[in-house]
């Protein structure tokens, strides 16, 4: 048997198994999030939009180490993308701002 991956929800303090469920948002957004099973406070994990997923499927076709520097750029640029993102759509509601 798999051993699952707990975490402590930090709202009520009961262990739970990490999980992922994945959502969908207006403007082809989706949110992968957990949920405390006790509580069902809802953590994001990470959000991705069209835009961060054409940039990942980009990063994944450059193989090889001549591409490094540029994998390692499309990197920066989705990470800094999905942490914009992340962050909108916890303070705000909506990702896409
Ligand atoms: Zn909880």
């Amino acid at each position: 048997m798999n051993q699952l991956e707990t975490t402590m929800c930090n709202n009520c303090g009961h262990v739970f198994n990490i999980v992922f469920k994945e959502k969908s948002h207006p403007n082809n957004i989706k949110e992968t999030y957990i949920e405390c099973d006790r509580c069902y406070f809802h953590y994001t994990s990470f959000v991705t939009d069209s835009r961060v997923r054409k940039l990942q499927k980009k990063k994944d076709q450059l193989k090889g180490a001549i591409h490094i520097e540029r994998r390692l750029e499309l990197q920066d640029q989705i990470n800094a993308r999905m942490a914009r993102l992340k962050d909108n759509l916890i303070r705000f509601g909506r990702a896409d701002l």
